[in-house]
């Protein structure tokens, strides 16, 4: 397993990290396989999306944001429970298919890590098999 670390700056913020899984699939070395990428947190979560315009990361956090409110009738003590839903509603795991040593994204594609409770250094888990 491979671990790299993220560096988030907003209490909600979406950060293309496809570069960095790209550096592990060529550290690995792998031709034809899974790339498997996992947010080890409560309140982050993994997704794929547009990368070419960055107007369409702003515009999930914005709309997450209206709509599940920080504030409302939450149990939680801690006081962030909206990151706890955003990050069950958008998950913990993606999956990319490698071929010819390459991640197989769409062309406008890229993979996000998703900050909910930030600013934080946040890890991302990589398992190539
Ligand atoms: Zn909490």
């Amino acid at each position: 397993m491979h671990k790299f670390n993220v560096r988030t700056s907003a209490r909600n913020e979406l950060i293309d990290i496809t570069q960095k899984v790209t550096a592990q699939v060529n550290k690995s070395g792998v031709e034809s396989g899974i790339c498997t990428v996992y947010c080890p947190h409560t309140t982050g979560a993994i997704t794929i999306n547009e990368s070419a315009d960055p107007s369409v990361a702003s515009d999930i956090t914005k709309k997450l944001r209206s709509m599940i409110p920080k504030n409302e009738n939450y149990s939680h003590a801690e006081g962030n429970s909206d990151a706890h839903i955003k990050s069950s509603l958008v998950g913990n795991t993606v999956q990319v298919i490698i071929e010819n040593g390459a991640l197989q994204l769409g062309t406008w594609q890229g993979i996000f890590f998703c900050e909910f409770d930030g600013p934080r250094s946040r890890n991302v888990w990589v398992k190539i098999q």
